[in-house]
């Protein structure tokens, strides 16, 4: 039995992690806010995942941020998922709690919301339909976060269609589903575009559909973040559509984990970007 004061630690468990820019983000808010904490990466196999979650709290862990490949595995070893997790099917927080259970809470989808809300003002979700390429789970979040925010239409596309098509059995009829190789003709009258699919992203294929059919005043996001400056992003840019890049969300998807864990709401600003940035 412990009975003074911890330092509080958290940390994100995955595998591999060692690419993971969470620990310098959380370790520039502990610094800047004074908290002294710390956050580590912990790179944790399948089999070792249940015995390694019940022991982190006894070692001081407040929470874990989860990433590939246990989003999905925690929601199981968990006491209580949060509705969004559930219906996202993927948990990506951990919070261990004083009474010892462990609760699972998605963010991502907030992440997302916040980081289009703040890079770009204009953006109204609900003026049209969105586009969205990639159906796994970065791609459930951002479906289930842009159905809560009113947008009235959803067109679908994965390389592989009948995810996709799982995606809306799931999420209802406000998904349509367009086919991979016609992807460009689903941009029409699209207020926002997303690449959720992990096209584009160092070491993958380019993400590469012609963008001719979106209105000027459509914003364009990739979740893809390494490089900040996607093709998409780039190709949008060049026909005059505000566009976003995905290091937003990751740090916007932190905040509230933060505030969870260590009881200081951060802020998200340039010198957060400028710090997970660095290298
Ligand atoms: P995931 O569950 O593994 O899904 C990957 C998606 O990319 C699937 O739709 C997959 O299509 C598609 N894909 C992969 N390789 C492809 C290829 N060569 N051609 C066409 N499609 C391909 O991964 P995830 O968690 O959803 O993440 C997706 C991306 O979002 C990653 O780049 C990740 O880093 C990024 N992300 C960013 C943030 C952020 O905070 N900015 C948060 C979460 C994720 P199939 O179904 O056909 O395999």
């Amino acid at each position: 039995m412990i009975d003074h004061p911890r330092i509080p630690l958290a940390g994100v468990i995955g595998s591999p992690v060692a690419h993971s820019r969470s620990p310098r983000l959380h370790m520039h808010w502990l610094h800047r806010y004074g908290i002294p904490g710390h956050y580590i990466p912990m790179d944790v196999a399948q089999n070792d995942l249940r015995e390694i979650l019940a022991a982190l709290p006894k070692a001081g862990f407040v929470g874990v941020n989860v990433t590939i490949p246990h989003k999905e595995t925690v929601l199981a070893l968990a006491d209580v998922v949060t509705d969004r997790a559930a219906l996202i099917g993927a948990a990506n927080t951990l919070i261990f709690r004083k009474d010892g259970r462990i609760h699972a809470d998605n963010t991502d989808g907030y992440g997302f919301i916040a980081n289009l809300r703040q890079n770009a003002s204009d953006w109204n979700p609900t003026s049209g339909p969105a586009a969205v390429v990639g159906a796994g789970g970065a791609a459930r979040a951002v479906v289930a976060s842009l159905i809560e925010v009113g947008t009235p239409e959803i067109r679908l596309v994965n390389r592989t269609r009948a995810r996709a098509e799982a995606l809306r059995q799931e999420f209802g009829a406000k998904i349509i589903v367009h086919d991979w190789v016609q992807a460009g003709n689903m941009l029409e009258g699209c207020a926002t575009v997303v690449n959720a699919s992990s096209l584009g992203m160092e070491g993958k294929p380019e993400f590469r559909v012609p963008l001719d059919a979106l209105p000027k005043g459509a914003v364009v996001t990739d979740l893809v973040y390494t490089p900040l400056r996607t093709r998409l992003l780039e190709e949008a840019a060049d026909i005059g559509c505000k566009t976003v890049d995905g290091l937003g969300m990751l740090i916007h998807q932190a905040a509230p984990a933060f505030e969870r864990w260590f009881g200081t709401r951060p802020d998200v600003d340039q010198a957060t970007r400028d710090a997970v940035l660095r290298t």
